[in-house]
């Protein structure tokens, strides 16, 4: 019997994120399940609070509010920078990532929206923040987290971290 889903436990789940337009942002059914360390803030609040007390076997579906997903869209977050302002060697693309310095330090995440000549528009909008998140969820185990992963804040093994 495996315990319900708590704090500190690893959860590993199946999902499908659908966006209110109906389009999929994301499905891992028929592929890799998500692992997570629950209570770790590893996924979106919303969906974290709504899978506690769930246990393995159990199917749900979990509507999120932007708020407790990817944050509300904030225009102030909407940038452009000189080209220049990246390392020669990266080839920019569109929906890139990367991870800048916050003012305390703090890594925050910046994505490319669109390069146009020598100018580049940055966001520090996640590409679903502003969305409603409806997920459907399949609990697909749950077991004990190690120190070492405790510690780190996040999964080891398959589907986790590898380092
Ligand atoms: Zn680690």
């Amino acid at each position: 019997m495996k315990p319900p889903i708590a704090e500190g436990l690893v959860v590993t789940i199946h999902y499908r994120l659908t966006l209110d337009d109906g389009s999929i942002a994301d499905d891992s059914f028929g592929g890799d399940p998500l692992t997570y360390l629950q209570g770790a803030q590893n996924i979106v609040p919303g969906l974290e609070r709504e899978l506690l007390g769930k246990n393995v076997g159990d199917t749900c579906e979990v509507v999120v509010t932007a708020a407790e997903g990817y944050g509300e869209y904030d225009p102030a977050a909407d940038q452009t920078v000189p080209k220049t302002a990246f390392p020669a060697n990266v080839a920019l693309q569109p929906g890139m990532s990367f991870q800048t310095r916050g003012r305390n330090g703090q890594s925050v995440p910046v994505w490319v929206r669109a390069i146009t000549g020598d100018k580049v528009s940055i966001t520090g909008n996640h590409p679903l923040a502003g969305q409603r998140l409806n997920f459907k969820v399949e609990v697909v185990d749950v077991r004990r987290a190690t120190k070492e992963e405790k510690q780190h804040g996040h999964v080891h093994g398959p589907g986790g971290h590898h380092h």
